[in-house]
């Protein structure tokens, strides 16, 4: 078992979280990492309605009696979302743990907070990290430049970024992007972070409600066939490379702006990838990860082997063992 501010913060057996994925953050796959023993967070925006979140939280509970979050983003959007009403059925629903991510989450701190609500805000720059503490969250997930989805616009390494967040926080890290297996769990404690967040490996396992095809399509790609779009736009998204990211790029390159790619990107189409399981019909989030990822295990199964490899390293590897041979 492996023991940090996390674990004990959350109460959690394993320092692994589930963070937000959208259209993928639903109760199977919430439940599944929660009975695995680590913290895995439902997507509100995934939920059409407050109204919607509120039967998906009830849902998840019908599968675990495990501790499970809601993640609330707030990013540009083609249609903003209430977002204090979403606020308001997370609350309403008593969970206990909100992952904030994409904005400063001040203004929802005070109704978090008089709830009893524990916030992990997720960020991607060590000002805004230090900040979020400022404002009071319980803990930070730090997310590098290998991250899916949105990485911010400074491009710095999780190798960087992660021991930078430690020496700058005082309050418990989670390490986000790139994380996959236990070489990287060992690595996010070695820099610094109390655990690691990992989406893209979630993706691939049995209990992730997409496509199979889109699964088996992560453990055929390697770690180049990510594109990064939306640079000239400050809103950057690291997402499978396809011919829609290919199009949407070059729509760029010639001076297009948002409204010339809306159609392109919109998440109604990109949904469409994880429903029919064909890659090339929209964008679609993920990490680098993916290059590291050759199978579609359970969920639990994972999670064992994640940690089982970690403390293996630990003890074998690193432990004294490596001392004496350098003496
Ligand atoms: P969407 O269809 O509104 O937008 C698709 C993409 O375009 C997103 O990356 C969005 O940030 C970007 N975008 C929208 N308007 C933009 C603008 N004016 N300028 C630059 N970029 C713009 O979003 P969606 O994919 O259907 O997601 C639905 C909601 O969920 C949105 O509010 C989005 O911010 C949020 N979201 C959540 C997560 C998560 O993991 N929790 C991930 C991505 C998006």
């Amino acid at each position: 078992m492996l023991h940090t501010r996390f674990t004990e913060l959350f109460g959690v057996r394993h320092p692994i979280t589930q963070g937000g994925m959208q259209w993928v953050g639903r109760a199977e796959l919430v439940a599944a990492v929660a009975n695995a023993g680590c913290l895995g967070f439902l997507t509100a925006l995934t939920q059409p309605s407050p109204e919607a979140l509120v039967a998906e939280i009830a849902r998840t509970r019908e599968l675990t009696d495990q501790p499970f979050g809601v993640n609330l983003t707030i990013l540009p959007s083609i249609n903003p979302p209430p977002y204090d009403e979403y606020r308001a059925a997370i609350i309403e629903s008593g969970v206990g743990v909100v992952e904030t991510a994409g904005y400063n989450p001040a203004e929802h701190m005070p109704q978090l907070h008089a709830a009893g609500v524990r916030v992990l805000h997720k960020a991607t720059a060590v000002r805004h990290a230090r900040k979020a503490q400022s404002v009071g969250v319980d803990a930070v997930s730090i997310d590098g430049f290998e991250c899916a989805g949105h990485p911010g616009e400074d491009d710095i390494g999780g190798l960087v970024l992660i021991p930078a967040a430690a020496d700058a926080l005082q309050i418990p890290i989670i390490a986000s992007g790139g994380f996959g297996d236990g070489r990287g769990l060992v690595a996010a404690l070695a820099l610094g972070a109390d655990g690691i967040n990992m989406g893209t490996r979630f993706l691939a396992t049995a209990e992730s409600p997409i496509h199979p095809a889109i699964k088996q399509k992560i453990v055929e790609q390697d770690e180049r066939a990510t594109q990064l779009i939306f640079r000239s736009m400050r809103n950057t998204a690291r997402v499978a490379r396809n011919s829609v990211s290919e199009q949407v790029v070059s729509i760029e390159g010639s001076g297009g702006g948002f409204d010339d790619v809306r159609d392109l990107v919109s998440g109604a189409r990109g949904r469409t990838v994880y429903e029919q399981g064909d890659p090339e019909l929209g964008i679609w989030s993920i990490g680098v990860v993916q290059g590291l990822i050759r199978d579609i295990p359970t969920v639990d199964t994972l999670v064992r082997r994640i940690v089982d490899q970690a403390e293996q390293i630990i003890e074998h590897r690193l432990g004294s063992s490596m001392l004496a041979a350098s003496a």
